[in-house]
């Protein structure tokens, strides 16, 4: 009875990877724009990028503060 019951688990648990996969194809092409903070910095999308003065790390322009060292920038407003 215990060996049903597992059968059972790996038919359902196939089925849900089936519809995770899919779901994250389907989903692929927003990729870049569901991407955490901390994947966005290391991709090579357009978004503007700049050096920080601290570490001297590049990263995306619209960072309030830099993400590899915590630098924090002045803003002008
Ligand atoms: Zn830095």
């Amino acid at each position: 009875m215990e060996l049903l019951i597992v059968f059972v688990s790996i038919f359902l648990s196939s089925i849900a990877l089936y519809y995770i996969i899919k779901y994250a194809v389907r989903n692929g092409i927003n990729e870049s724009m569901l991407a955490s903070d901390e994947q966005r910095e290391e991709s090579d999308d357009d978004t503007p990028q700049k050096e920080c003065p601290q570490c001297e790390k590049a990263h995306d322009f619209d960072y309030p503060k830099c993400p590899h060292c915590a630098h924090e920038y002045e803003t002008l407003k």
